[in-house]
């Protein structure tokens, strides 16, 4: 006798959209999952004989797609939503920084639980969170962080961040908001040696993250790639997002932030980026030619004023594009699906008008294009025999959907689907659009009282 079987979940009588090279869609299909990875998808009925199936699903009127991947984010945001709300990017910044900079763990710990949750509950089953706020004796804000993911169980990278070019160095943040330079470099190798699991499946990645050109030094941009290639992670940070920064940069370095990039090591499979709204041709072609990816933000670059990124350029060029919420400062929703919608409107505004995107395109971006940036291709992004289970089970036959024929369609340009199932690495994370792992309501009541405290220190100053 064989070992017992991996618990078998059927889902039958659904429209699949796998997000494969072939794009494959079936009008009505079955997925089985099989323990945490997907074991067949395809037309008709599920094969006969399965053993050890625990649920069956009749995915009458929904449309099962891959998870939802967010590649750009800021979890601590989520308590300082709504304010500022009338500043482009550097003006918001200076605005807030002396806010943020008063975060302490149980903060840190209340946000993340709330971003999470905001996304989960949406269809996202792989978070990141670029986290690059470190204010001396605040506690552990990594652990923090990654244990409101793994509590919720949602597949999750966390991007540990570093800032320190503080003012007095011609950087942007206030003095007492950095930290120095050896010390942000053995702080993220420490959350390396703690957290970093780099095997198929994993459920906690870290990546190598100094925040921004105008926030950290060179010599932090240079040794932290230095750091992610010795230890075999990711790099990423913000770039091109505003004509400041291009401003900045010329000023500084005397080149544009691609440029200035690639002379601190910061272009190559292994990195991605946030925003990239102020490229030119030639910085586009060094992204394709080194396969540097983009976290594309369109609520938030439209938010703050920053301009529209060049998604279709980047996309016939070869360039990785994923779509990120970015941090809830700037984009109050906190939900990735609605950036698909506005990745596809907001990429019709610019130079390629209609032709921008299509409904396929902006899915495949918030899944596939995802799974690419974070270096995760080969286990999630698509819905293929061998992949790991993180699936959506969106409900398509209620007044928001029902009359529009085609399901992808209907996810794309229609309102925020229900979420009738999402698992992640096949265990079920949202039942009926309301959280299984954890509580939502007592989330919501812990992330006001956190917002009201940072509030409260943040005016004592
Ligand atoms: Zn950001």
């Amino acid at each position: 006798m064989a070992a017992t079987a991996a618990a078998r979940i059927v889902i039958e009588n659904v429209a699949i959209a796998t997000v494969d090279a072939q794009d494959t869609e079936y009008a009505s299909g079955h997925v089985v999952v099989a323990g945490n990875r997907i074991e067949s998808v395809g037309a008709g009925k599920a094969p006969e004989g399965l053993e050890n199936v625990v649920r069956r699903i009749d995915g009458t009127g929904h449309l099962v797609t891959p998870g939802l991947v967010n590649t750009h984010h800021h979890f601590y945001q989520w308590i300082t939503r709504g304010l500022a709300t009338d500043h482009n990017l550097f003006n918001w910044l200076v605005a807030l920084y002396p806010t943020w900079a008063r975060i302490d763990e149980p903060m840190a710990r209340s946000a993340a639980q709330g971003s999470l949750a905001m996304m989960a509950r949406g269809g996202v089953t792989t978070a990141m969170d670029h986290h690059y706020v470190f204010p001396k004796d605040s506690g552990d804000l990594s652990s923090a962080i990654i244990g409101a993911a793994s509590e919720m169980g949602v597949r999750f990278t966390l991007a540990r961040g570093s800032m320190d070019r503080s003012e007095k160095d011609g950087g942007l943040p206030p003095d007492f908001a950095v930290e120095t330079l050896e010390g942000a470099l053995a702080s993220t190798e420490a959350t390396i040696d703690q957290h970093h699991d780099a095997s198929f499946g994993s459920m906690t990645q870290i990546a190598v993250a100094p925040c921004s050109p105008f926030s950290v030094s060179t010599e932090l941009m240079k040794q932290g790639a230095e750091l992610a290639r010795r230890r075999g992670v990711r790099l990423h940070t913000h770039g091109s997002e505003t004509v400041e920064e291009e401003q900045f940069c010329k000023e500084l370095f005397g080149m544009g932030p691609t440029d200035y990039f690639e002379s601190t090591g910061w272009l190559g499979s292994d990195v991605w980026m946030a925003h990239c709204v102020h490229m030119n041709d030639s910085d586009i072609a060094a992204f394709a030619r080194t396969g540097t990816g983009v976290a594309h933000c369109p609520s938030s670059n439209a938010r703050l004023g920053a301009g529209i990124a060049r998604v279709p350029d980047m996309l016939k060029s070869g360039v990785p594009v994923g779509l990120g919420v970015d941090g809830t400062a700037s984009n109050e929703s906190g939900e990735l699906h609605t950036e698909l919608r506005n990745a596809l409107l907001i990429n019709r505004l610019g130079a390629h008008r209609e032709a921008a995107l299509n409904a396929r395109q902006a899915l495949r971006l918030g899944t596939y294009g995802g799974a690419q940036v974070l270096g995760r291709a080969a286990e999630i992004g698509s819905l293929e025999p061998g992949k790991l289970a993180d699936l959506v089970l969106w409900k398509m036959d209620t007044l928001a959907h029902a009359s529009i024929a085609d399901p992808v369609t209907a996810l794309i340009f229609g309102a925020a689907a229900p979420v009738t199932l999402s698992l992640v690495n096949g265990r079920t994370v949202v039942e009926d659009s309301r959280l299984t792992t954890v509580d939502e309501d007592a989330i919501a009541r812990s992330t006001r009282e956190q917002a009201q405290r940072l509030a409260r220190i943040a005016a004592q100053v």
